[in-house]
Formats: structure tokens, C-alpha cells, sequence
């Protein structure tokens, strides 16, 4: 099979950020100017077409709108946090993430947001303060250095996961990269280690005593970075109450059937969606399922 570069050609995706602007509102605003629609999963994610070009649309530059695309926009729902919630993002600059919780939160709880990289923490702090996040606190930390024993962390309740990956879900500019099973030898041994980067993360995360809720995602179609990062913690998963949940069920695309539960979690197709993703939540047991999404 031979894909032409106008299967690239994407929708573009708008998320309103409800701490500043409310949908209707926001709609009503695009109207005037563009062909725009609603998308049906995920709350307030503005659907153009193809080409548009908002980077400098007025409520873009003010914070009220964010260009984020569905399948980022999927991760932050799937957690659900509560209003009232401490969460941890834990892998979070440049903060479209981080800022989509603030806004599910409506801007209460709190939300600790750990970024290793010097230059994306003042990117995350930009994100955060022209979104007008008023209850997120910024670490500049290593996240494996956050101790789950740490007072500070004893009542965090959800954790998102978005860790270093390696992109070959948004890699559009190379089309041998659109076929599924592409990997080049030399991205072998790079693959092998952010997968062991990314399973080490995911421990940490299940290791917080408090929480209840872990999403994990990632921009790669690698199972090695998906599925099988999944399927290695299970097992600490398990002993630690935490067992696979659905997400978004209307969805079709769900992970390679390498594991009972595969099912659970999901993957956008760079061809169908024009991008590939990977999500999965953790649901501690005995805790009362989300909301329906
Ligand atoms: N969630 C972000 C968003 O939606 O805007 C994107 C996150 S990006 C995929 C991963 C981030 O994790 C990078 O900014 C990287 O610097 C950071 N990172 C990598 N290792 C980390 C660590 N050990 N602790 C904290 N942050 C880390």
C-alpha cells in the first residue's frame, strides 16, 4: 500500500480554554470567519479544516484557545481529575497537558507540574500564564527525584504521564515513517532506551501511595514505547491495586492484542487520524469509576 501526502492533510484542531472563554462564545467568534465545528468526544475541541491558520487568530495570542490536536487533547479527559484534586503532571513543558487539567479542575485543587529541561520549564511557565492557571505550581525537577514518601505528595490522587518518546507518531514530513512496522536499525537502540526510560516512569508514578488515577501517553506508534511498557508494569501494577480501565470506548482503535486487557487502552492511526498516539489509564480498585467521557 502507497500513501499520497494528501492523506497527511489534517483537520485542525482548537481546544477552548474554558479558564478564559466559554465554548459558545468561542464558537460563535469563529463562525464569522471560518467553517468550524464541534468534536464529539472531547469537550470543547474545535474541529477546521484542513490548512487553517490560527497561530495568529487573536484568541490564540490571548490564551483563550490553544492549538492542541484531538488525540493530545484525549490524555487530560481520560485522567478526569475532580475539581478539588492534587495532581501531578509529571513530564509537563511545554504545558498544553498541564493547562487542559487546570481547565477540567476549573481552576481549583492544585496541580504539580515537573519538567527536567531548564528552557521548557520558562516554555511551561508561558503556557501556564497565558492560560491563566492560577493553581499550578512549576517544579523544576527531576521526576524520579519527587519521593512518594514526600508529605508534600501524600495526597495526590492522579498522576499524567506524557514522557520523552520518540515522536514517530507525528513524524509527517517522512513518509516511510507512515508505514506501521517502519523502524530503522539505528533508532533501535534509542527506541530500547526511552522505553526503559518511559517503564521506570510509570513505576514511579504507580508507587505515589494516594493516587488513584495514571494516564500514560505518548506520540509514538512503537508498541516497544506502548503496549509493552504496559504490559511490563502489570504485574507491580497489580500489586499495588491498580488494574487497566477503559477509555472512551466509542473509540475503535484500541492496543495490539499483546496482553489480556489490550483492549482498555488506545492508539490514534497516522493515516485514519493523521497522527499516532498511545493511551492508557490505571484505576486504583474499590475507587468509584469517572465520569462518563
Ligand atoms: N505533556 C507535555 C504537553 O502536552 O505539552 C509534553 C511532554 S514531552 C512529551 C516530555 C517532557 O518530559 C519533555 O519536556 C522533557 O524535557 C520532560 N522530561 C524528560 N525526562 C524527565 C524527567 N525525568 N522528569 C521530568 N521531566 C522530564
Amino acid at each position: 500500500k502507497s500513501y499520497k501526502i494528501s492523506d497527511l492533510l489534517k483537520p485542525r484542531y482548537a481546544r477552548v480554554n474554558t479558564l478564559k472563554m466559554d465554548i459558545e462564545s468561542a464558537l460563535l467568534e469563529f463562525k464569522k470567519q471560518y467553517e468550524v465545528c464541534q468534536d464529539a468526544m472531547v469537550s470543547g475541541l474545535l474541529i477546521f479544516p484542513p490548512r487553517t491558520d490560527l497561530h495568529d487568530h487573536p484568541l490564540v495570542k490571548s490564551g483563550s484557545v490553544f492549538l492542541q490536536g484531538k488525540a493530545s487533547s484525549m490524555v487530560a479527559v481520560a485522567l478526569g481529575p475532580k475539581p478539588r484534586w492534587e495532581v501531578i503532571d509529571a513530564c509537563a513543558a511545554p504545558g498544553n497537558k498541564t493547562v487542559h487539567l487546570a481547565a477540567l479542575m476549573k481552576g481549583n485543587g492544585k496541580i504539580i507540574a515537573c519538567e527536567l529541561n531548564k528552557e521548557r520549564v520558562k516554555r511551561l511557565k508561558n503556557t501556564i500564564e497565558l492560560a491563566g492557571a492560577i493553581n499550578v505550581k512549576v517544579k523544576h525537577e527531576d521526576f524520579f527525584n519527587m519521593s512518594p514518601e514526600d508529605p508534600a505528595y501524600s495526597k495526590v490522587q492522579a498522576i499524567l504521564l506524557d514522557p520523552s518518546c520518540s515522536g514517530s507518531g507525528t513524524a509527517v514530513d517522512r513518509l516511510d515513517h507512515l508505514l506501521p512496522s517502519y523502524t530503522a536499525d539505528s533508532d533501535l537502540n534509542r527506541l530500547e532506551k526511552l522505553a526503559a526510560f518511559q517503564r521506570k516512569a510509570l513505576e514511579h508514578a504507580l508507587s505515589f501511595p494516594a493516587v488513584e488515577r495514571i494516564v500514560y501517553s505518548t506520540c509514538s506508534i512503537n508498541q516497544v514505547e506502548n503496549e509493552d511498557v504496559i504490559k511490563s508494569v502489570l504485574p507491580l501494577a497489580s500489586s499495588y491495586g491498580f488494574e487497566l480501565t477503559t477509555i472512551f470506548p466509542q473509540w475503535p482503535r484500541r492496543g495490539h492484542p499483546i496482553f489480556d486487557g489490550s483492549q482498555h487502552v488506545l492508539r490514534t492511526d497516522l493515516i485514519e487520524d493523521k497522527e499516532g498516539f498511545f493511551i492508557a489509564l490505571f484505576v486504583r480498585k474499590g475507587v468509584s469509576p469517572p465520569a462518563k467521557h
